[in-house]
């Protein structure tokens, strides 16, 4: 059987499941939780394609959407001061926040730069020793190892201008906020490939032994994404479990150089996230012996924010992370908010389910 076939073979599976289950029920909510799968959804087509009463909702797996504005203030902030860099990646230079963003302040005058990878940041601060240079820690467990492994290199060489402003954020955590919130309606996730390939899927355990939440590790393709939810249709029928459709990358125990890495340099830590407010231990935090490269102690992030700020009130990528609304329903979507002139950070974002939504379900 060719993939097209195979693919419309498991469309029709998955949705002679949903008619099935949907004689006891009015709807079945899966959550995605990767910014990734938000767009694979959205560009396969799948959300049209299954049955309406299936809601495919996107959750706070885009690493730039879940970034708080306090976040992006301090960063903003950092770069203001004399002799000093801020180091990203480029998907941060948009991001609003109170009342600038990165992109913005570079216009002015700040010292704000792009890289690819933390190791590069690392060597600008090699190699101009008189400035002091902050890389953005943004991301969730698949990037907080490669700024670790950093970290640690620049420690080995002595580097002593250089520093990471952790904003890292653990999804477990913000499963459970989710899955104990009275706001949201979940039936399952779909649960992220990156993360998982790190982290494994003992870490949500507690989805199927607390919550009794069906839940499954699913990778990128369309065919992935259909059988990943079939899975989870058939859990929803027979009783909750942690499945990994992804087995080509995921194991049940992860990566355990990579978390081992991590740890090494990090510690858990409260995190505020955009939408979602602080989570108790859904940060990473610098561990003592690594505190020497913690931007938020070298600069003072509190002080940095700005005063009596205003937050943004009329964007609504919290609900839309919450599986609350999806992003049509907000009412900036396609007119005052656009990927050319974005609002908020999901529309920001290649990744974000504002964009997603925008460039192919219009
Ligand atoms: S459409 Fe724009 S303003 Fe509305 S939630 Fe999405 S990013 Fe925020």
């Amino acid at each position: 059987m060719d993939e097209g076939a195979l693919e419309r073979a498991l469309l029709s599976r998955v949705n002679n499941l949903v008619i099935e289950l949907c004689e006891t029920r009015r709807t079945i909510n899966l959550m995605e939780v990767c910014g990734t799968h938000t767009m694979a959804i959205s560009g396969f087509g799948i959300r049209r394609a299954v049955d309406p009463r299936l809601r495919l909702l996107s959750g706070p797996g885009c690493p730039v959407c879940v970034t708080a504005q306090a976040e992006i203030d301090a960063a903003i902030g950092i770069a203001g001061e004399q002799g000093v860099a801020v180091v990203t990646f480029g998907d941060m230079m948009r991001v609003p926040g109170t009342r600038t963003s990165l992109e913005h302040e570079k216009a002015i005058g700040a010292d704000v730069r792009v890289v690819y990878s933390p190791l590069d940041a690392m060597r600008l601060a090699e190699a101009e020793p008189d400035r002091q240079f902050v890389f953005l820690g943004v991301g969730f467990e698949t990037t907080a190892p490669t700024v670790a492994a950093t970290v640690i290199a620049a420690q080995e060489s002595k580097v002593s201008n250089f520093y990471v402003l952790s904003m890292f954020k653990t999804i477990p955590r913000a499963l459970e906020a989710i899955a104990s919130s009275d706001r949201v309606n979940v039936d399952g996730f779909i649960l992220p490939g990156h993360v998982s390939t790190i982290i494994g899927t003992r870490p949500y355990e507690f989805l199927r032994d607390k919550y009794h939440l069906p839940s499954c590790v699913v990778g990128f393709e369309a065919l992935d994404v259909l059988q990943g939810i079939h899975m989870l249709l058939e859990q929803v029928k027979s009783g909750p479990r942690v499945e990994i459709q992804y087995t080509r990358s995921v194991k049940p125990e992860g990566n355990r150089t990579a978390i081992q890495v991590m740890e090494t340099v990090f510690e858990p830590g409260d995190a505020e996230w955009r939408g979602l407010g602080t989570i108790r231990g859904s940060g990473l935090g610098f561990r003592q012996g690594f505190r020497e490269f913690d931007a938020r102690k070298r600069f003072r992030i509190a002080e940095l924010r700005t005063p009596n700020a205003k937050r943004q009130t009329r964007c609504r990528c919290g609900d839309v992370m919450l599986g609350v609304i999806v992003p049509p329903e907000c009412k900036l979507f396609a007119k005052t908010c656009s990927p050319e002139s974005p609002v908020g950070p999901c529309m920001v974002s290649t990744e974000g389910a504002c964009a997603a939504y925008y460039k192919y379900e219009r």
